[in-house]
């Protein structure tokens, strides 16, 4: 494997075409190549090239033929999901939560684990070591490499937990480079809530264009898909909504700061105001609502499950207070429709990305 692929903009349109036909193959019966050259908006001589380089890959075959009124029948092609697979790993302080999933990003197998305690780093990297080497066990074809989502500060480009202020044992863990020589396999290190909304955008192929996914875990935070591309930042921290404020000299936070979005969240739940935990959230939706103009927004993660109806209806209230001058902004808010997989799924789908020539800080032995 090489390393971090380095991508010209033209192996930028490849990878980008090469994934969207994918990701209309994805979505379920087989297609031709009229329909994919539709659906891409781009010329059936550039649907050819992009189908002879997705079959010379074993990615994408044939399946059959349509016979459409007089003429030669139109060949029909579909994914091939057991050509690859990856694997995603969702850490947190006390759980490992891994899948391996097939190039359609199904779940071929899961894992659960509970830690149970903050693990120092070697015994951390074991660990995920360990969930790794039984998930690849599983399932045909081509392992990619392994996909790691944790809670942030991440450093995407770099692979290493940048840690928070507190005493952190793993502050500063270059777990990508460490994962990567335990494993020898490609390996990837992501924040959750990017991770999460690659999974989102892998089960709702091509209506994540302008999205922002809320993700509620131990911690409460959001990325942005804008444009059709997932937003990262200058230093990998784009879409920290829950260290924005929320309340003038609240609840202190573990980022320094008083009344952030994420302690005056926890701080509602710790007093049993589920209420008021929804009114945080609807606030920091809002916010980001009309500062990025999204017109989708998914709610993940295991706390929010807990509280989803509640929180849902602050959102949609919020939104309809928030918006009522503005008819024509639309904004749809949902659950995730990938459960507490979610991050686990999004870090494999990374991995699958990579593949296609889409931009990621995937690592593999020997770079
Ligand atoms: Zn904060």
């Amino acid at each position: 494997m090489t390393g971090v692929r380095q991508t010209t903009p033209l192996d930028r349109v490849a990878g980008a075409h090469d994934a969207a036909v994918l990701a209309v193959a994805r979505r379920g019966d087989p297609v031709s190549r009229a329909e994919l050259a539709d659906a891409l908006q781009v010329t059936p001589q550039a649907i050819s090239k992009i189908m002879g380089r997705l079959m010379g890959r074993g990615l994408i075959a044939e399946a059959g033929t349509l016979a459409a009124g007089p003429g030669k029948p139109t060949t029909l092609y579909r994914i091939v999901p057991s050509s690859r697979r990856a694997i995603g790993l969702h850490l947190t302080r006390s759980r490992v939560h891994g899948v391996v999933v097939d190039l359609s990003g199904e779940i071929l197998e899961r894992r659960e684990l509970e830690i149970g305690r903050l693990q120092p780093v070697p015994e951390l990297i074991e660990t995920l070591a360990t969930e790794a080497r039984a998930l690849a066990e599983v399932g045909p074809g081509v392992l990619l490499g392994a996909g790691v989502g944790m809670p942030g500060p991440v450093d995407w480009s770099e692979g290493v937990y940048r840690g928070t202020s507190d005493p952190d044992p793993w502050r500063g863990a270059e777990i990508r480079r460490l994962l990567l020589e335990e494993l020898g396999l490609p390996v990837l290190l992501d924040h959750d809530s990017r991770a999460a909304l690659v999974g989102e955008t892998w089960s709702q192929p091509g209506l994540l264009h302008d999205a922002a996914l809320v993700l509620v875990e131990d911690g409460l935070g959001a990325s942005l898909c804008l444009d059709g591309s997932i937003v990262r930042g200058a230093h990998s921290h784009a879409g920290e909504a829950g260290h924005t404020v929320v309340r003038m000299g609240g609840a202190p936070c573990t980022c320094g700061r008083r009344g952030c979005a994420q302690a005056e969240y926890q701080a509602a739940l710790a007093a049993g105001d589920d209420d008021l935990a929804a009114q945080v959230l609807a606030t920091i939706v809002v916010d980001i609502v009309r500062l990025v103009d999204v017109d989708r927004v998914v709610l993940g993660g295991r706390t929010v499950y807990a509280h989803h109806e509640s929180s849902m209806n602050a959102i949609r209230a919020a939104l309809a207070e928030g918006l009522h001058a503005e008819p024509w902004v639309h904004v749809e808010v949902m659950l995730s429709t990938r459960g507490t997989d979610l991050i686990a799924v999004g870090a494999a789908c990374e991995v699958l990305e990579h593949e296609y020539g889409i931009p990621q800080a995937l690592v593999g032995p020997g770079s």
